[in-house]
């Protein structure tokens, strides 16, 4: 088995610390950050039985304003359309308008792709139980086929979102 995740979310909400601890979860590691116009693949996880190679969509998040740019925007999003899955990463409680836009876009092509939420730096969420609300609102809102709370750089449901990508391929 062999197939791609995309690792989605606005800038500094912890994409980065989340594919190094994705990597780091199991043993034979190759990566590397090659740019295409629409892909940066962040890194491959590889096992016994399963490769999957992490890809970053950054079309994703540039403002709509100009032709062009909703024009890569689009292809961004359509190229989304060849993974398994898209890991949609923010950070914490601090939903923003950034984030529902980005969103959008995700649902822009409606085909069988996993949707994640990984609500992430839940370490720094002093009040876990205020958590609980929050999540059940989002899964109201918004069809995920999953919200998981992690924290990326203590590795709090990482192993978790890797199972999923590889039950994803
Ligand atoms: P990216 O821009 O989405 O790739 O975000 P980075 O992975 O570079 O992380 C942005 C900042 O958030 C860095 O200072 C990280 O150390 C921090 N960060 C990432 N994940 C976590 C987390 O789970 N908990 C906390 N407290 N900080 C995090
Ligand atoms: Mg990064």
């Amino acid at each position: 088995y062999c197939g791609m995740v995309a690792i989605v979310g606005r800038p500094n909400v912890g994409k980065s610390t989340l594919l190094n601890k994705l990597l780091g979860q199991k043993v034979s590691i190759t990566s590397k950050k090659p740019q295409t116009t629409r892909h940066r693949i962040l890194g491959i996880h590889t096992d016994e039985a399963k490769q999957i190679v992490f890809i970053d969509t950054p079309g994703l998040h540039i403002e709509e304003k100009r032709a062009i740019n909703r024009l890569m925007n689009r292809a961004a999003a359509s190229s989304l359309a060849d993974v398994s899955m898209v890991i949609f990463v923010v950070d914490g409680m601090n939903w923003t308008a950034d984030d529902e836009m980005v969103l959008q876009k995700l649902q822009y092509r409606n085909d069988d792709r996993k949707i994640v939420l990984a609500i992430n730096k839940v370490d720094n969420i002093k009040d876990k139980e205020a958590l609980f609300p929050y999540l059940n609102e989002l899964g109201q809102k918004f069809d995920f086929d999953e919200i998981l709370p992690i924290s990326a750089s203590k590795g709090t449901n990482v192993q978790r979102i890797l199972d999923m990508a590889q039950t994803s391929l």
